[in-house]
């Protein structure tokens, strides 16, 4: 059996469902071959694998904070999980790299996983949703390719941590949320936080949001089986979609959409492992 079918079989079997993201894609340090490209070389790989559980003890990928962080354990802990998780894996952008070390993410999770907010993992937020591991926000906000006052649409608020990141970069940020809850907390969140400009809205984003469209980039953080049509057509001349699409409860591939004129360029960037993108009811 070749290595990275086995690789892919291992992560297969132990892999926890309803996680945001992802130990397949960071399982390509290792596995080339499971790039599928239309556009060679269009995003760094990441370059090393991290440990699929939190760390507790002292290595240098380690963010672990103690029950009670100071707020310079905190911003300590950003600047190692910036440092080690983010930029070592090949993020370069140093815009992105300034934003998740600004946004403070411990303010984004449940009090009872405050010590692992700059862990490298996803973490649970309520009504079975996840906030995304840290790398991965950061992976997409690249692949956007933001320029201050862009307008960009993000679909799946969450926590609306990746709405604040979206928020450091440009002072266009749309935001879609299904989750009565969940999108109330967020906007409290946000508020407190000072990005009271984030615009946000409750309801089932696979329709987008015509009433501000065209949006020069859209970021999707919930898995649909397909590309929803509406997205595409609310994405501006030249914009970039990011998202994750396949089955539900399996591994999906995360793609860029590039538009041009009514052509639409794809690159797969490879495995990733969001939760789905629920539907309301018709
Ligand atoms: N971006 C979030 C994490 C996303 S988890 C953060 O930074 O915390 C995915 C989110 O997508 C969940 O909150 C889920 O409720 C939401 N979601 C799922 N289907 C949706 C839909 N059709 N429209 C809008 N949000 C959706």
């Amino acid at each position: 059996m070749r290595r990275w079918t086995l690789i892919l079989l291992l992560a297969l079997i132990f892999s926890t469902p309803a996680c945001t993201s992802q130990p397949a894609a960071l399982e390509r340090t290792s596995t080339p071959e499971l790039t599928a490209t239309s556009e060679p070389g269009a995003t760094p790989a990441p370059t090393r694998q991290p440990s699929p559980e939190p760390a507790t003890s002292a290595p240098e990928s380690s963010a672990a904070l103690a029950a009670s962080p100071t707020p310079d354990e905190m911003l300590n802990a950003r600047q190692r999980m910036v440092r080690t998780q983010i930029r070592g894996r090949g993020v370069t952008d140093e815009r992105v790299l300034a934003a998740m070390e600004t946004v403070p993410r411990h303010e984004f999770v449940l009090s009872e996983t405050l010590d692992q907010a700059y862990n490298d993992h996803p973490l649970p937020i309520g009504y079975g949703q996840t906030i995304s591991q840290p790398y991965i926000v950061a992976l997409m906000t690249e692949m956007l390719g933001l320029d201050p006052g862009d307008k960009v649409l993000e679909i799946g608020t969450g926590s609306g941590y990746q709405a604040a990141v979206l928020a450091e970069l440009t002072d266009q940020v749309y935001t879609i949320e299904i989750i009565p809850e969940l999108a109330e907390g967020a906007r409290a969140t946000l508020d407190g936080l000072g990005y009271d400009y984030v615009v946000s809205m409750q309801g089932d984003g696979y329709w987008g949001w015509e009433e501000h469209a065209p949006f020069d980039a859209i970021i999707v953080t919930a898995a649909p089986d397909h590309i929803p049509q509406p997205l595409l057509y609310q994405l501006a001349e030249g914009g970039q979609m990011v998202i994750p699409v396949g089955p539900p409860g399996g591994y999906q591939s995360l793609w860029l959409i590039s538009r041009e004129g009514d052509e639409f360029h794809t690159f797969n960037w490879g495995g990733v492992r969001f939760v789905p993108l629920t539907r309301a009811e018709e």
